[in-house]
């Protein structure tokens, strides 16, 4: 790529959606702020030569998030050839915030104004040659999302484009003091004026990259001759200029239409965003969520895979599964029985009806008996891979209808809402709001969803987010979840959902907890969220969203799943037996239930101290989706016979119900996968600060586990004993930590200043 052009602009403004369009490709769009937060780079359509980047939104080029410096040091330290500027045209004011900064920069800049379409819509008007006069550089009107205008904008883009000299000026005290203070710098000639603005506004990572220890003396001079003589701080001067400037520019080149009345987003939040209403609608919707993906359709979708993909097979398109069906009937009843139980032992072939497509295992197995494939070959392929792949992509489906559902919160523009309903929630518990952004993201994967705190401006809040976001239910967890509420509690309406709440709790009761430790004490930082407009969700972007998702878990059910699940198989066939090392008969004597049955005791106090479930719990940590891949392996989703359900039998025959749930509840709430792990890492930088966040992680997986399984255990008729002691004490302590007064001198400042307030 031999030219570079950067887009910048606001949050939300719609830089991805125009990234999008202009390369074709597919990145992730969400109507909230701060869902790109690392750049990302592709090829113009039709000009191979030219690279888009997009960068994460920026309010101003005065940063206070990482994002921003991300945003920012590209701009000065790369300079791109050219930088569009999107502009969200139904809020000029504050987007043209930053576009006067951009043209300070010395890069030639293209105003690209955007959401035109809305603007149209609400019956405004704008002059975009005047905006580009007043400006002083090109501007285009564009709808990134309907495609409009955007020939225009690469025709720009590709032309010459030159960087003008900034219309906007500032006062004329200013303008000699940015003259006289870049003139000593030692920059580019045309980014002086940006770096002297920055400097006198007293920015200090500017002093820095420019290789002073703090503001320069000469500069501080100016500065406070200039406050003496202004009697106002500096600083402020400058945005209230930029800002008078931006008035006199939107007077001139926009005409509003009818206004005065509600827009349809103020009505619609005050309904939503209402304080009495907004909680009860967030759990409806979180709780229609999980019962849709997880319950109702979700289960259709994946009893279908389950049953018929991976089990015994499927009549296509249904022709003759209701005559299949009607002969099994008549048979029974023939037979003399209730039709239950008495159908599996018919034998009726059900190739005879219709277009019966047998499912993966019954068809691979024949092949491979056709073939005269060796024993272990066909169990490795058979019992190994299929077993172990197919009982996660059974799955698939069901997590495909969680993404959609979603995406479709993400796109309509509740997601954000949600974040501030929580808000006020959090800040009552120390938290503030925007570390629930992370764990909005973190509901898909983990992954990003610890890469979004670094909307975080405050180090400490980043830390917190960081330690305690993959507590909320990612999707690969969907299929444990589904499993378990599957097999356990017969499919029962309140257990996903209540996975959900129970994330929300962990983190509350952790950031309360954590808070009132010395390392995690201060203020919290007010929490800013412009709550964007809502919209119908775009079915491309839904769509894409989702397959973004799912792909990411298909990908890895075809590359660690299956690597986990043969490793699994191969442990769990193999062993010592008398004639030395070989294939073993019965699992209970392979490899794998030697290596489990060692480190079982450590969960035997919560309830599911068996080498089986020691073993999943473990290769979990690889990734969550090989819980239900290894107790595929071990419980042989293969061999389900005539029911999918059996599958479920055999692993509910290995569990209690408080068992059980134990078990769901450590698998959650125990430390991610090693990619989330992997992520914490980079975004902590640091090795003490993770295992840290490791260590609590197990801890508070455990004993949520441990009180659950040991107080369920006594109020359902066991005995009291030692582990019971244990389930007390833990619960004890996370009360005591709960409401014990925070600790150390920092907590005493806290609570000076909230008196003094
Ligand atoms: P970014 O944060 O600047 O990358 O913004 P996105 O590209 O993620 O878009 C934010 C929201 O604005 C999404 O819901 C988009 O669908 C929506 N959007 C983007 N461009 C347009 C447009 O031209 N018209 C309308 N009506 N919506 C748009
Ligand atoms: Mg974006």
């Amino acid at each position: 790529m031999s030219i570079k052009i950067a887009l910048a602009g606001n949050p939300n403004s719609g830089k991805t959606t125009l990234f999008n369009a202009l390369t074709g490709s597919n990145q992730f769009v969400g109507n909230w702020p701060g869902v790109t937060v690392e750049k990302k780079e592709g090829r113009l359509k039709g000009h191979k030569e030219t690279g888009i980047i997009d960068l994460p939104g920026i309010y101003s080029l005065s940063p206070y998030s990482l994002e921003e410096v991300i945003a920012r040091n590209y701009l000065l330290d790369e300079k791109p050839a050219a930088i569009i500027n999107v502009i969200d045209g139904t809020n000029l004011e504050r987007n043209l915030f930053l576009t006067t900064q951009l043209l300070e920069l010395g890069i030639p800049v293209v105003a690209a104004v955007n959401m035109m379409d809305e603007v149209k819509r609400a019956g405004d008007t704008i002059d975009l040659a005047k905006l580009s006069a007043a400006l002083g550089c090109p501007a285009v009107a564009i709808s990134a999302l309907k495609g409009t205008g955007l020939t225009e904008l690469t025709d720009l883009i590709c032309g010459s484009l030159m960087a003008g000299t900034p219309k906007i000026a500032f006062s004329s005290p200013i303008e000699t003091a940015i003259a006289e203070t870049g003139a000593a710098l030692a920059v580019p000639a045309e980014q002086r004026r940006f770096y002297a603005i920055k400097l006198l506004e007293q920015d200090k990572k500017i002093a820095e990259k420019l290789a002073f220890d703090s503001i320069p003396p000469k500069v501080t001079a100016v500065i406070s001759r200039l406050e003496k003589e202004g009697g106002e701080d500096l600083e402020s001067r400058f945005t209230e200029e930029r800002y008078d400037a931006i008035g006199k520019i939107t007077a001139s080149c926009r005409k509003q239409g009818r206004r005065g009345a509600e827009s349809k987003s103020d009505k619609i939040d005050r309904i939503v965003t209402n304080r009495a209403l907004a909680l009860p609608i967030f759990a409806a919707v979180i709780f229609l969520v999980y019962f849709i993906s997880v319950t109702t359709v979700g289960t259709w979708v994946t009893d279908w895979t389950n049953d018929g993909l991976f089990g015994d097979g499927f009549h296509l398109f249904g022709i003759g599964t209701a005559e299949y069906e009607a002969a099994l009937e008549t048979a029974a009843e023939a037979m003399g029985g209730a039709a239950e139980g008495v159908v599996e032992a018919v034998e009726i072939d059900p190739s005879e009806f219709g277009i019966w497509v047998p499912g993966i295992p019954a068809a691979l197995g024949g092949l491979l008996e056709a073939a005269g494939t060796a024993d272990w070959l066909s169990g490795l392929i058979l019992d190994g891979i299929v077993a172990g792949v197919g009982a996660v992509i059974g799955f698939v489906p069901q997590m495909l209808v969680l993404f959609i559902l979603l995406a479709i919160i993400e796109s309509c523009g509740y997601m954000a809402r949600i974040a501030f309903i929580l808000d006020r929630i959090f800040r009552r518990f120390g938290l503030s709001g925007k570390s629930f952004i992370p764990m909005l993201v973190g509901t898909g994967c983990g992954v990003p969803g610890v890469m979004a705190t670094r909307t975080i401006e405050n180090q400490t809040d980043r830390r917190l987010s960081v330690m305690i976001t993959t507590f909320m239910p990612c999707g690969a967890k969907l299929p444990v979840i589904a499993m378990i509420s599957g097999a356990i509690f017969g499919g029962a309406w309140w257990v996903a959902p209540s996975t959900y709440f129970i994330g929300i709790a962990s983190v509350i009761i952790s950031g309360i907890i954590l808070k009132k430790t010395k390392p995690f004490t201060g203020d919290i930082s007010p929490f800013v969220m412009e709550l964007p407009a809502y919209r119908v969700p775009g079915v491309v972007n839904v769509l894409r969203a989702m397959w973004e998702r799912g792909w990411s878990f298909i990908k890895k059910a075809g590359s660690i799943i299956l690597l986990s699940a043969v490793i699994i198989w191969f442990l769990s066939s193999f062993g010592i037996t008398e004639e030395g090392f070989g294939m073993v008969e019965d699992m209970n004597d392979g490899l794998l239930a030697g290596i489990g049955n060692a480190i079982a005791f450590i969960f035997a106090p919560l309830g599911f101290g068996t080498w089986d479930a020691t073993v999943a719990t473990i290769t979990g940590l690889i990734a969550k989706e090989n819980v239900v891949g290894t107790m595929g392996v071990l419980y042989g989703f293969a061999e389900v016979s005539e029911e999918g359900e059996e599958i479920w039998q055999s692993f509910a025959s290995h569990f209690t119900t408080l068992s059980g749930f134990a078990f769901l509840l450590f698998n959650l709430y125990c430390p991610p996968c090693f990619a989330a792990i992997g992520a914490i890492k980079r975004e902590m930088n640091n090795t003490k600060w993770t295992l840290f966040a490791v260590a609590y992680q197990l801890v508070w997986g455990y004993v949520l586990a441990l009180i659950v399984f040991q107080l369920g255990s006594l109020f359902g008729g066991g005995g009291f004993n030692a582990g019971t002691v244990a389930g007390l004490a833990a619960l004890a302590l996370i009360a005591w930590l709960l409401v014990r007064k925070p600790g150390g001198a920092a907590a005493l400042k806290t609570a000076a200043v909230k008196e003094a307030a």
